[in-house]
């Protein structure tokens, strides 16, 4: 595999944390498939790494739907070459405490995270197990250690990190690894969301969130895909089945 110029897969990557791994992928030499739910929604991402001369394709797909991601994938094939690495990164909130956590909050959140996470992954392993090359990145967060209000989320974030155990066991013996990274508080839209739902500006949220975390400062997407960046490396074929908690301390 080592010559071959390779293609990544990054779910939710139109903005946030996915945005920041698939430019960060690209300058690392790999061609990126942005795939999120609007296709037209994913162009910023890509033009910026067409910009600095690298390779992009922008895919719309909802990663909680079979034939569209088994759609996204052959495209991913067809215009990129097969696919060998993937970032399931796409990710909702519908926080409410559980007395009022409607049926369909919480079948939403397990879809797209962790039905999405098993959809994708299972249609691209394939290209993996083939190239006997591979690197699975899963995006948990520190909610999955719980968190009031995200009983829904709490659950599919740590179901992340057992779905990441098992597919290290799993392809560990066809090249493949597997590696969750869980964040603290990252400055996007979705905490922006969280802040407006509070009835905060963002600028008070993120500094009510400061005296928890011990680099006191909030997150950026580039801190999360500058591990991303780590994991998918040739030189950490050794690392599998690991949860990083990425939250500037031992924990948010
Ligand atoms: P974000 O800014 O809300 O971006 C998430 C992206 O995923 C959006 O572009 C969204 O598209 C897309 N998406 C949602 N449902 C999808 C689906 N069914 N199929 C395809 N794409 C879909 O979120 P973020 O803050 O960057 O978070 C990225 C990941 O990190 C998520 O898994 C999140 O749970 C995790 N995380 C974030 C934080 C944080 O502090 N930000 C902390 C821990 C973990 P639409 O805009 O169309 O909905």
């Amino acid at each position: 595999m080592s010559a071959k110029v390779k293609t990544a897969v990054v779910t939710g990557a139109a903005r946030g944390i996915g945005a920041g791994v698939a430019r960060r992928l690209a300058e690392d030499g790999l061609q990126v498939a942005v795939v999120d739910l609007d296709e037209d929604a994913c162009a910023s991402t890509v033009d910026t790494i067409r910009a600095t001369g690298g390779t992009a394709v922008a895919i719309g797909a909802d990663v909680s739907h079979e034939a569209s991601v088994l759609a996204a994938v052959e495209r991913v094939v067809t215009e990129l070459g097969a696919p060998t690495v993937l970032v399931n990164n796409a990710g909702i909130t519908r926080d409410n405490l559980l007395f009022k956590m409607s049926v369909d909050d919480w079948d939403s959140v397990m879809g797209v995270h962790l039905r999405g996470s098993f959809l994708m992954t299972r249609a691209i392993q394939q290209h993996m197990v083939d190239a006997g090359w591979g690197r699975i990145v899963n995006l948990s967060s520190t909610s999955a250690l719980g968190n009031r209000g995200q009983a829904n989320y709490a659950a599919a974030k740590a179901g992340m990190q057992g779905f990441t155990k098992t597919l290290a066991l799993e392809l560990g013996r066809f090249g493949v690894t597997a590696n969750a990274i869980a964040p603290g508080f990252i400055a996007t839209e979705m905490t922006e969301a969280t802040a407006a739902r509070l009835g905060m500006s963002f600028e008070e949220f993120k500094t009510a969130a400061l005296p928890a975390i011990a680099v006191n400062r909030v997150g950026e997407p580039a801190d999360i895909a500058h591990l991303a960046s780590f994991f998918i490396s040739e030189g950490a074929g050794f690392i599998s089945g690991q949860v990083v908690y990425a939250a500037g301390g031992p924990r948010a």
